[in-house]
């Protein structure tokens, strides 16, 4: 990133959306912007790195972010494209957790499991959330205490993106759960649909459809895989449902990291190893697995007027995807 914004040419906008201490340091969290400047456009946000464990997930972002600012010197069709649509790259949520190799942030806090949002019914004992000790994965943070600082960052950007834009996709990317690669949308908190449920169905089969070959992922509700408290994007989701101005789909990529251990157990020595892919054959692999389902997530933005169920349909939608999913 510190290579990037040391070029006097970069073709994106530089924003500062917070900063945390660690020690005598500051770390940044940065968003590169690029793309539609008209408030209403459609827009794809991509994160990583919430987990500070997951290197994968950040470096999935920039290796992305590599391709599209390389192209931006000469594909006239990219230029075109994204007249259309805006993107924001948050590619480090959590740097003091990475910096320290810890999932949780500087405070010990679990991202994940910070917001202010309560499960129903019975989550998996302590993956589900915590309260006992920072000392424990998934530790959620003292009741009462406000969103840690991270977190609160990320809605606030999200805030201010879907007041104006009719159409908005975030996609964040972890690893470290399961032998497959899945897309996750709401809700973590409940095995209930989410009020886009039918805008969600429509993606998946518009994203069938045009990359038959791409049916290595799994696209379904979190909560079919385990429900949690304080789900970052649950919380993020409804806190903006009444102050948008049209379809917001927040996706996570669970990049099934299983798959990589198992093919080469002896990363279960490495500290990492049970995040990210190790075998640099494999970890190159990763970076590029990626590339369509998310140059197809710009796309599918960008045209969002051309496949989004109309209003007119829009049970009908909701009633196939919850015939589906639920
Ligand atoms: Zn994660």
């Amino acid at each position: 990133m510190d290579r990037w914004l040391e070029q006097a040419d970069l073709p994106a906008r530089v924003n500062t959306l917070s900063a945390v201490e660690c020690g005598e340091e500051c770390l940044p969290l940065y968003c590169f912007e690029t793309g539609s400047t008209k408030p209403d456009a459609p827009v794809v946000i991509f994160t990583g790195g919430v987990h500070g464990v997951e290197r994968i997930g950040t470096q999935v972002i920039l290796s992305f972010m590599n391709t599209i600012f390389n192209r931006m010197d000469w594909d006239e069709s990219l230029h075109s494209l994204l007249k259309d649509v805006r993107l924001l790259f948050v590619p480090l949520v959590n740097p003091v957790g990475m910096l320290k190799r810890t999932r949780s942030n500087g405070n010990g806090v679990d991202l994940m499991r910070n917001a202010p949002i309560e499960a129903m019914g019975k989550v998996p004992f302590l993956l589900g959330g915590q309260r006992m000790s920072s000392h424990i994965p998934w530790y959620r943070g003292r009741k009462g205490d406000p969103m840690q600082r991270e977190s609160a960052a990320l809605l606030q950007l999200v805030e201010n993106v879907v007041a104006d834009s009719r159409f908005v996709i975030s996609l964040d990317c972890h690893s470290g759960f399961g032998h497959q690669d899945q897309v996750w949308f709401p809700y973590a908190f409940t095995p209930d649909p989410f009020d886009d449920i039918g805008e969600m169905f429509a993606l998946r089969l518009l994203f069938r459809r045009t990359h038959p070959t791409f049916s290595f992922y799994l696209i379904e509700p979190q909560s079919r895989n385990y429900t949690t408290h304080g789900d970052l994007w649950d919380y993020v989701y409804r806190e903006t449902l009444h102050k948008r101005k049209g379809t917001y789909l927040p996706l996570t990529l669970e990049m099934g990291s299983w798959l990589w251990v198992k093919k080469n157990p002896l990363q279960l020595f490495n500290a990492l190893g049970v995040f990210n892919p190790v075998l640099p054959h494999r970890h190159e692999r990763v970076l590029r697995r990626h590339q369509c389902l998310m140059e197809f997530l710009i796309r599918a933005t960008a045209s969002y007027k051309n496949w989004l169920p109309h209003p007119v349909d829009r049970r009908e939608w909701m009633h196939q995807a919850i015939e589906y999913w639920y």
